[in-house]
């Protein structure tokens, strides 16, 4: 079977069709209807290549009520992804080469989008040996990113090992940046003016800035990679446009949330609006946003943090820390950075699908929509308005922070390798 998408704006470059074939584009430009194709109208869509999200939380195994490697791969498809990369935060942890290989074997039973398990940097993230970092890469999951995400590696003589280790193979340290001295236990959101007035014990951005600062410093000093997740400070900003510039190896991405929302929202302590790192102050917002357009934040990404009722409906400072984000990550970006003219869709396709596949070296995503390439890609419409409904969703969990937000810009259908898993923004 075959599948010929028709006038599409191909990454914001001009119209064209896309023929693809057994999961590859084998033609572009005019192409005319074979006779046994299913053919998309894509007439005032864009097409990207498939989103790939750096951080998604998808509970399973261990938290099954919260979410499913088969309920988030729907949740993302539906978002326009084509990969995500499960973090190792689960029960039991990813620390192991058979754990790995199992999220990946139930990404791919799911069917929906590719699933690649990110790996504990430490065993059961404990922070203090290093987990089975060569046996997860060499694995059939072929682990490329380490994380203990949730928690720091805060330790800097374990997150040195860490990055020495990953440099034989290409892997990548992907760091939850919070010093735990720093952020306290009871600590559950951004310290500042409204936490004191709200009597909400802070922590301070500092707490951020200083390990990213750490640790660029030892991605230089090892000559390997550190990936800065959900940067969410204008110093953790500072901090990086400082790095690239000595040309230290150092990514980072930025989620949605960070991009838009500001630590105002805890006025009604509504628990929905508590995450870690915490919402902040419009002037990190701001400095975020003109990271993300200047190549200073290279990706997107989600942070999907689904949590069932029971563990995030409580008084704020006892409620579970995250939010979803998987399916409204695009409609947020198109509407805050094209919409304000700060990213076009090449920016788009660039910093939700090229840098994270890159960063995660995952070949197969994030290629050129071209002759020979993969047909994995995202069909937008960007002048779509949608009103996000917490009940309409993939997610097992509800705790979706843009409920009731209008924005510009959805997800019109989604391709993995040649076969649609989403038409008309739904499931196909
Ligand atoms: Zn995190």
């Amino acid at each position: 079977m075959s599948l010929l998408i028709k006038g599409a704006d191909l990454a914001g470059a001009g119209a064209g069709d896309l023929l693809v074939r057994d999961g590859v584009i084998v033609e572009a430009g005019t192409v005319s209807a074979p006779a046994d194709a299913e053919v998309i109208d894509a007439d005032g869509l864009v097409a990207l290549p498939g989103l790939v999200d750096l951080h998604t939380h998808l509970r399973e195994p261990g938290r099954e009520d919260a979410e499913t490697i088969a309920s988030g791969s729907a949740a993302a498809a539906v978002g326009g992804y084509t990969a995500v990369l499960a973090m190792a935060n689960t029960s039991p942890v990813t620390d192991t080469a058979e754990a790995a290989e199992r999220v990946a074997e139930l990404g791919q039973r799911a069917g929906l989008v590719d699933v690649q398990p990110v790996g504990a940097v430490t065993k059961a993230l404990a922070g203090e040996e290093l987990a089975e970092l060569g046996l997860m890469a060499r694995s059939r999951a072929r682990v490329r990113v380490f994380s203990d995400d949730g928690r720091c590696v805060a330790d800097a003589r374990v997150m040195r090992r860490a990055l020495e280790y990953v440099k034989a193979f290409g892997g990548v340290v992907s760091q939850h940046s919070q010093d735990p001295r720093l952020a306290g236990p009871d600590a559950c959101c951004h310290e500042g003016e409204l936490s004191g007035r709200l009597g909400l014990p802070g922590w301070p951005s500092v707490a951020e800035e200083s390990i990213v600062a750490r640790d660029v410093m030892l991605a230089r000093h090892t000559g390997s990679r550190v990936h800065v997740a959900h940067a969410s400070t204008a110093g953790t900003v500072e901090v990086l446009r400082w790095a690239r510039a000595q040309g230290i190896a150092v990514t980072a991405e930025v989620t949605p949330h960070h991009l838009v929302l500001t630590t105002d929202l805890l006025a009604g302590y509504d628990p929905t609006f508590k995450v870690n790192p915490p919402l902040r102050p419009a002037e990190d917002v701001e400095a975020l946003r003109e990271a993300l357009a200047d190549g200073t934040i290279d990706a997107v990404a989600t942070d999907h943090a689904p949590h069932a009722r029971h563990d995030k409906e409580h008084a704020f400072v006892d409620a579970a820390f995250g939010m979803l984000g998987l399916e409204t990550a695009l409609s947020v970006v198109s509407d805050v950075m094209v919409g304000s003219g700060r990213l076009d869709w090449a920016g788009v396709a660039r910093v939700m699908s090229v840098n994270p596949a890159r960063i995660a070296g995952l070949s197969g995503h994030g290629r050129p929509l071209a002759v020979g390439e993969p047909a994995n890609l995202t069909l937008v419409d960007p002048d779509a308005t949608v009103t996000i409904d917490r009940q309409a969703s993939h997610s097992l969990s509800r705790n979706n922070p843009w409920h009731g937000h209008t924005l510009t810009g959805a997800v019109h259908a989604t391709v993995l390798r040649g076969r649609p898993t989403v038409l008309k923004g739904a499931l196909a």
